[in-house]
């Protein structure tokens, strides 16, 4: 074994990648690239319900979005059963395990409500239905190691109960199978959750009598992420799964930038980085895992909603037509937008407005929509708002000036402000009668420059129709 650094990401398969996850997985990315080493994966799928490949392939499939490549073929640990089954063998023949039967839930207060009698220890006890391995814990003394994030981290054995290694039914358990695994593949930074804290004096003392070769990894904890309450993300309470933000309209470089900030900052002290950090450049190099800190990292939708936004006004436009094509192909208009090949160009117009105004993909289909349906989609509430008793009046009289205005926006608007002055009225409110006509919205991209992409007599039909109702209903 060289002194090579090796580090894995270790999910358990559940069906959607979790953002605790996910920035396990970057971590472990990062310091894998900034020391140079391999940035290893391992399915913990011994829960054979979780075994199956497409519960798994969704964890490729973050991590591919997320730009996290992975060295190696990934390791299954369902495939490695027979060598955790060679290793409690070793351990009940060392001694180092014993068997013990199971107690009744009753009577465990007779044992200091310990699932197990620790009599059994000395018993001498053979395989029989029911049976599990145990891990004899050494009565006395402490299991210590340094960790990477949060210094001297010390277990007093008294503390710690013979944990189970291999269960009644046979299967190993988490403790065996985790710490047999990073030996096997020559793990040398163990960086997981701190939710794993107390998992690691019982890791490091199977590891010791495992005798495995090698030396012992270093561990880095990474601090808790919590919402808004300061309560721990949950898959109740909050959107956990990494890959809704894909729908939603997230960019992977958005969230590895805003993934990278629960718990680590660059040390120039900015709180949030949000020139786009290339994962190929400077940000491996930068990153140090033993800056990371111990303190709970809070995840801020807000924050990230913001660094999407940075992150979308970033790209080039034709990056941003490419990233938002996913959504406008979902949207409900999108065989008309096909049927006419002069739409492509339409939008293309269009988008530069869009850019600077969105913070996620997914808000774009909402503002380009009266380019493509037949008619705006009305928001009722801003048609109230702007229908004043005015509107019919100024809406008669931009028909009259749009009919013969030239048709470009900066002249559409310069038409238009003179056309209030004339009328003596509020510029904003002589507009919001128009807006809506159009786009049937009160907000979106400028209203003269969607005019000039949606065509004259487009526009005339819409301040036309427009008018009618207005007049039906006065
Ligand atoms: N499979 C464990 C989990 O998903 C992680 C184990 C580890 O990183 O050591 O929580």
């Amino acid at each position: 074994m060289t002194d090579q650094v090796r580090v894995r990401f270790a999910p358990s398969p559940t069906g959607y990648l979790h953002l605790g996850s996910a920035r396990a997985a970057l971590f472990n990315w990062l310091a894998a690239r900034h020391m140079g080493g391999s940035f290893l994966l391992r399915i913990e799928d011994t829960d054979l319900d979780r075994s199956k490949p497409e519960l798994i392939e969704v964890i490729y499939q973050g991590l591919t979005w997320l730009g996290l490549d992975w060295d190696e073929e990934p390791v299954l640990q369902s495939s490695r059963n027979a060598e955790h089954q060679i290793a409690v063998d070793a351990l009940l023949e060392s001694g180092a395990a014993y068997w013990s039967s199971p107690i009744a839930e009753g009577d465990r207060a007779q044992f200091a409500n310990k699932a197990y009698d620790p009599a059994d220890r000395d018993r001498q006890l053979g395989p029989c239905e029911g049976r599990a391995v145990r891990f004899r814990v050494p009565e006395s003394g402490t299991t210590s190691w340094n960790d990477l994030i949060r210094g001297e981290i010390s277990v007093e054995h008294a503390n710690i109960e013979d944990f189970v290694i291999r269960r009644a039914n046979g299967s190993p358990t988490f403790f065996l199978a985790n710490a047999s695994d990073d030996a096997f593949m020559g793990i040398t930074h163990v960086i997981r959750g701190e939710d794993l804290i107390n998992v690691t004096p019982k890791y490091l003392l199977l590891r010791e009598a495992m005798q495995t070769p090698g030396a012992l990894p270093k561990f880095a904890h990474m601090p808790l992420i919590v919402n808004e309450q300061r309560k721990k993300l949950s898959k109740r309470r909050d959107d956990v799964s990494l890959m809704d933000y894909k729908d939603r309209g997230f960019l992977p470089e958005a969230m590895v930038n805003y993934l990278s900030t629960l718990g680590w900052g660059p040390t120039d002290g900015q709180e949030v980085r949000l020139d786009p950090l290339s994962l190929t450049d400077g940000f491996p190099t930068m990153f140090d895992i033993a800056q990371v800190s111990s303190s709970p990292a809070f995840f801020d939708t807000k924050k990230l909603l913001f660094v999407n936004g940075e992150h979308l006004r970033a790209l080039t436009l034709e990056e941003f037509a490419d990233r938002s094509a996913p959504f406008i192909a979902t949207a409900p208009w999108f065989d008309r937008f096909e049927s006419d090949p002069e739409n492509a160009q339409r939008l293309l117009q269009i988008l530069p407005e869009v850019q600077t105004r969105v913070e996620t993909l997914s808000e774009v289909p909402g503002y380009v929509d009266f380019l493509f349906l037949e008619d705006p989609e009305i928001d009722e509430a801003a048609w109230n708002k702007a229908m004043g008793p005015d509107a019919a009046v100024w809406l008669s009289a931009c028909i009259d000036g749009i009919a013969e205005w030239e048709w470009s926006s900066p002249l559409l608007y310069e038409s238009f402000m003179a056309l209030a002055e004339q009328m003596g009225a509020n510029r904003r409110k002589f507009q919001a009668p128009v807006r809506v006509a159009i786009t049937g919205r009160s907000v979106g991209p400028p209203l003269f420059e969607s005019m000039q992409i949606l065509g004259r007599v487009e526009v005339l039909r819409r301040l036309q129709a427009t008018l009618d109702r207005v007049q039906l209903t006065a």
